[in-house]
């Protein structure tokens, strides 16, 4: 299909940029690889699930309704179970490629005049001694399974690792029926005191968390950590142990929680395969945006977690300005965002950089990673083979995946990079894929032999 505006997610970002951009005439494909719109903050429960009262598993379910009722009373074009695979630039604009549906193996395009990446973000997660045991979870895979599945993942969890995302997971379980047995959260609260006065605007939310946290009496074990889940063939429980102002375990604190779910996290990370496809550039680990969220590739704009990450709302006021922006380019006209979103997002991403400033993993985390933990879960790489590739001259990322495989699997590195790298010592380098998503060769071969047929 031909548009003019392609936006690539349909989460808070995605969503204002579609509704922004076609308020403003231009003919908007919203693209996006699940069944439903919603991103991950507004995740729906599966149709055929008849859910009854999802709000109940949401916060600020009116802007949802006010997004959702937008979007079915507005022209823009829905492509839902697209999953993006690449960015290509061509005369004149873009082609978006996408495999359609669960089985990801029917290609499809679009062709833009502009793109907006609203790709969001993923979750970083760090290994330590049992962390592949069935039982364990990602903290936002627990909050998937309830709000998308309308699923627990078990009686009696445990919330841990570090970030604000860990404030929802744990209170979603409980309101849900599960015995939460401890929110263990690595950074501790003289951290964030720390960045108070970036954070004050925060405080409302906190205080509501920590009133739903009593309230289902879990209780709160700040400035500890995981450092072994145990089990035979599945979890039976978790040892936790308090930490030193360094991030070091603090010997002797260690203590066995019973439970079948730990729902583990250590913050996002930004997904910037696509971006980079197109070669957009990077500020850190996030796509480089300008005040209009113009990336400097001229057509393509970024917005939402893929340009750092920062929150549902944040998302909502970056996607749009973002939509304003790139309907304005393509209208001729100047840009005109509503004047409330400007301020919320200068207010948004000074918290955003305080809350990342101060929840950062234990600095000393490699130490409780023994030798047999495996790494990289898609090459079975273990702690142990990282470790050698350094003994043998590996000093990054890149060196340790050429000796060991660990990044070369499924996942390409998405899950392990991180752990690599602090293995290693070193900080997590951008990835450069070429393709974010797995292409079947067939559908590569056909592009080929109809580009030559061209
Ligand atoms: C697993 C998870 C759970 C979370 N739970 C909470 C929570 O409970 N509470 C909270 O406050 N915050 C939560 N967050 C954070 C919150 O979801 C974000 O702050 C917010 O959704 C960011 O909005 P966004 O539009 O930038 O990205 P997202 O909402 O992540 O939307 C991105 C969209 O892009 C689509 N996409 C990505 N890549 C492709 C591709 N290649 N092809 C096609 N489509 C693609 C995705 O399917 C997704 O719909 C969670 C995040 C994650 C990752």
């Amino acid at each position: 299909m031909r548009t003019e505006l392609a936006v690539i997610g349909a989460g808070p970002a995605g969503l204002a940029a579609s509704l922004a951009a076609a308020a403003r005439g231009t003919r908007v494909a919203l693209v996006d690889a699940a069944t439903e719109t919603g991103g991950q903050f507004y995740r729906q429960p599966a149709a055929g699930l008849a859910a009854g009262r999802p709000e109940a598993l949401h916060h600020r379910w009116r802007t949802w309704e006010r997004l959702r009722d937008g979007l079915a009373a507005s022209s823009v074009r829905v492509l839902t179970d697209h999953h993006v695979w690449c960015v290509e630039r061509e005369s004149g604009g873009f082609t978006v490629h996408a495999l359609l549906g669960p089985e990801q193996e029917e290609p499809a395009e679009v062709h833009a005049r502009a793109v907006l990446l609203a790709t969001g973000g993923y979750e970083h997660v760090l290994p330590f001694p049992g962390w592949t045991l069935p039982g364990v979870v990602t903290a936002g895979g627990a909050q998937a399974m309830l709000k998308g599945g309308l699923v627990v993942p078990g009686r009696r969890a445990v919330v841990a690792g570090t970030g604000p995302l860990l404030l929802p997971v744990a209170t979603g379980l409980a309101a849900a029926g599960v015995e939460v047995a401890a929110l263990v959260e690595s950074t501790g609260p003289g951290r964030l005191a720390r960045h108070g006065l970036a954070l004050a605007g925060k405080l409302p939310e906190g205080a509501g968390y920590a009133a739903r946290l009593l309230r289902h009496r879990v209780p709160v074990l700040a400035r500890h950590t995981v450092v072994r889940a145990h089990g035979d063939d599945r979890l039976t429980g978790v040892t936790v142990a308090a930490l030193d102002t360094a991030g070091r375990v603090r010997p002797g604190t260690e203590r066995q929680l019973v439970c079948d779910t730990l729902a583990v996290g250590h913050g996002m990370l930004p997904h910037t395969d696509l971006a980079e496809g197109i070669g957009c550039g990077l500020d850190g680990l996030a796509v480089a945006v300008d005040a209009e969220q113009r990336t400097d590739v001229p057509g393509v704009w970024a917005a939402g977690e893929s340009t750092g990450i920062g929150g549902a709302a944040l998302a909502l006021a970056e996607g749009h300005i973002a939509g304003c922006s790139a309907a304005a380019f393509l209208r001729g006209t100047a840009p005109d965002p509503a004047p409330a979103a400007l301020k919320a997002r200068t207010k948004l991403s000074s918290s955003a950089a305080a809350l990342d400033a101060a929840y950062v993993p234990p600095a000393h985390w490699p130490e409780q990673v023994t030798d047999d933990t495996v790494v990289c879960r898609c090459e079975e790489v273990t702690a142990g083979a990282v470790r050698d590739a350094l003994d043998l001259g590996a000093g990054d990322e890149r060196t340790v995946k050429l000796l060991t495989r660990a990044g070369m699997g499924w996942c390409q590195g998405r899950m392990c990079a991180a752990a690599v790298a602090g293995l290693a010592g070193c900080p997590p380098s951008p990835s450069r894929r070429p393709f974010a998503r797995p292409v079947p060769l067939g559908v590569l071969a056909r592009q080929h032999s109809q580009e030559e047929l061209s």
